[in-house]
């Protein structure tokens, strides 16, 4: 269903997400002509490295599709995304250059690199290139211009190409940077890519008249961050609403629990009175954990323990959900048909506080094998789903964790936002 444009709650509260809105009118791959042309494509090759190797390289497999389409086509492809957190500085330890060995790898062909993405030395690997080959470039980041959004600089990305651009990354579409957004304003025509129109469909499909019962799961650090979400979730009538992580201890504390050290957004109990009144008020069962493992802040490795919510005391610190709460949600996902799941469920880097976030993960997967569609977004999450063997059972496994959040949100992806119209 398609409305008509009305406002913006409209959208929100009874069809199309905004965000999905935005995307039904854009240009894919599909359609430009590619046939002996230089495309510059932006990718999220944000992975993780260790000791010089890719580390997890779902990011990299989800671009595959999108990279031999355009070379199938006969593109002369311009590979280009960010890694890390560099602050505009060249930094090895963020150089791509591992990245672009690895691609090849999975690709099966060479994969030419450039040890930076503009200027003369990159020009002349781009002249280079044949029909069908693929040229990755070295970290965007390493120009603080790149985030700055500057026209300059995104001119000077631009030209490299013969004005095609596509956008495949999903993960850094809610960014208005230099190769997400400023970029298309100099290419005659901006197209969004494979996976981010795979992404986007899921995400829509699932947003759009969703089938019941539809749950969305939430852990992480903070409220404050998700609270769009959540509104937004409150007022597509999610089923059930299940918060876990930190974030649970500002509704706790809300409510006048004792939540010891634990993690607490303190001016935001306000905000999580509210939020569990319009969860009420719209008939939305928000489900909070009833038990956590905890430590003591004196003695925080040997202290280890699992106990009920009400029993916290003022020296211990909560780290994860306990075992009565997995049990909970996972009962909670029965019979479910549509789950959206973003956020650890506890401090799921550290060794022992991660069983909680590797139980939901088992939970969603049989709850995908009964039937449900269900998409796990955010870092964390993914990881518990690989951690956990399950991720092939997972219906969409999304390749972006704040992209997701904006388009749950209803927000505008500004990568999105900034693809020419069909
Ligand atoms: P986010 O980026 O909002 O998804 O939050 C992820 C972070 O939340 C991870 O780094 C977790 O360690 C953290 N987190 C989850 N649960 C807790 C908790 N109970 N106490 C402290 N940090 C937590």
């Amino acid at each position: 269903m398609l409305c008509l444009p009305l406002s913006r709650n409209y959208f929100t509260a009874y069809c199309l997400l905004p965000s999905a809105y935005y995307f039904m009118n854009k240009l894919t791959i599909k359609d430009l002509d590619l046939a002996g042309k230089r495309v510059f494509i932006r990718v999220d090759f944000n992975v993780p490295l260790k000791d010089g190797k890719v580390e997890e390289d779902t990011r990299i497999r989800g671009a595959l599709p999108t990279i031999n389409y355009a070379t199938q086509q006969g593109a002369r492809v311009i590979l280009a995304s960010h890694l890390g957190r560099p602050k505009g500085e060249r930094n090895d330890e963020f150089s791509l250059h591992p990245v672009a060995a690895h691609l090849s790898e999975v690709l099966g062909k060479p994969v030419e690199f450039a040890e930076d993405c503009v200027g003369d030395a990159v020009k002349a690997k781009v002249d280079a290139l044949k029909d069908g080959d693929v040229l990755l470039l070295e970290n965007l980041r390493f120009h603080k211009e790149e985030e700055a959004n500057d026209d300059g600089f995104a001119k000077q990305l631009a030209e490299l190409c013969d004005g095609l651009y596509v956008n495949d990354a999903f993960g850094a579409a809610h960014r208005a940077h230099a190769s997400t957004a400023g970029i298309t304003k100099h290419v005659a025509r901006a197209a969004a890519g494979l996976l981010m129109e795979r992404e986007l469909n899921y995400l829509t499909k699932a947003t759009t008249n969703p089938k019941r019962p539809f749950v969305a799961i939430l852990g992480g650090a903070k409220v404050s961050d998700k609270i769009d979400v959540i509104n937004a979730l409150i007022d597509r009538k999610v089923d059930k609403l299940l918060i876990g992580g930190a974030m649970a201890y500002t509704f706790f504390k809300a409510e006048g629990f004792t939540v010891g050290k634990s993690l607490v957004e303190n001016d935001k109990l306000d905000l999580a009175r509210e939020i569990k009144r319009r969860a009420e008020e719209k008939g939305v069962e928000l489900l909070l954990p009833t038990d956590h493992q905890v430590v003591d802040s004196y003695d925080p490795l040997n202290s280890r323990k699992t106990i009920p919510i009400e029993f916290t005391n003022a020296g211990l610190v909560g780290l994860d959900i306990g075992a009565e709460t997995a049990k909970l949600f996972a009962d909670a996902l029965q019979g479910a048909q549509t789950i959206i799941w973003n956020g650890p469920m506890g401090v799921f880097e550290e060794k022992g506080f991660d069983e909680g976030t590797i139980a939901i993960a088992k939970a969603v997967a049989d709850a995908a094998d009964a039937g449900a569609t269900v998409i796990v977004g955010g870092g964390d999450s993914v990881s518990a789903l690989t951690q956990a063997g399950v991720a092939e059972r997972i219906t969409h496994v999304s390749t972006g964790g704040g992209a997701t959040l904006e388009f749950l949100a209803g927000e505008e992806l500004p990568g999105v936002t900034a693809l020419s119209d069909k």
